[in-house]
């Protein structure tokens, strides 16, 4: 089966490519120039995965993955934000809002296909996991993608599902950022150790009375700790 990827890109030229690569990776795709037109189709057809440019005519990149996440059904679908600027801070805030994964133009072809194959491999392993839990009340369902704190569904990306998945697995475990990374992307990893302290700060958030048990180990990195 075929995957689908969305392409959401104003410049036709630019678009065009990350089709082209994409369709020779064997990936089926779609190109939208704007943002709306995308999220009518996707009213239609949910794809595989989005990449998603960070400079729109009709909306931010960054509010458009806002509204995926915020959504009930798009709140996993795997995102690529595709930005032309090369700063950290823009590229820490796509992952802020909830972006798997970043690709700075100009980019390789080679390096478009790994990162999407990489995504969209994290999104399968999760879908074939279980449950994890912190008593009393939280519960981490890797089956249906969810965690739930007292029976509430907290808006977790998979990014964050998965550092949680990670950190429970192994009670009492330090993990450095930089094994955190490579749970995360493999050898496709990310070269920014502080990307982990954003996912963990936004994780923190959601987690509310369970953030406690996620601890940051000065120097060293994060754990889970059962008995905070
Ligand atoms: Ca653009």
């Amino acid at each position: 089966m075929q995957k689908l990827i969305y392409i959401v890109e104003d410049e036709a030229d630019i678009a065009e490519l990350v089709a082209i690569r994409l369709q020779s990776a064997g990936f089926d795709t779609r190109v939208f120039a704007e943002a709306a037109s995308m999220f009518h189709a996707l009213e239609e057809l949910s794809p595989d995965l989005i990449v998603l440019d960070l400079m729109l005519p009709d909306m931010d990149g960054v509010e458009v993955c806002q509204r995926l996440r915020r959504s009930d059904q798009h709140s996993r679908l795997p995102i690529i934000m595709l930005t032309a600027r090369v700063d950290v801070a823009d590229r820490v805030r796509g992952l802020d809002v909830g972006a798997d994964d970043y690709i700075g133009k100009p980019f390789e072809g080679r390096e478009l296909v790994a990162r999407v194959n990489s995504v969209l491999r994290r999104s399968a392993e999760d879908n074939s996991a279980s449950r994890l839990t912190i008593p009393p009340g939280l519960v981490l369902d890797l089956t249906r993608h969810e965690c739930l704190i007292d029976g509430a569904r907290a808006d977790l990306t998979l990014t964050e599902l998965r550092i949680l998945k990670l950190l429970i697995s192994k009670p009492g475990k330090v993990y450095s950022r930089s094994a955190i990374l490579d749970h995360l992307w493999g050898t496709d990893k990310i070269v920014i150790e502080r990307s982990v302290d954003v996912h963990i700060k936004n994780l923190r958030e959601k987690l509310g009375a369970y953030a406690r048990y996620i601890q940051n180990i000065r120097g060293m990195g994060y754990k889970y700790e059962p008995r905070p």
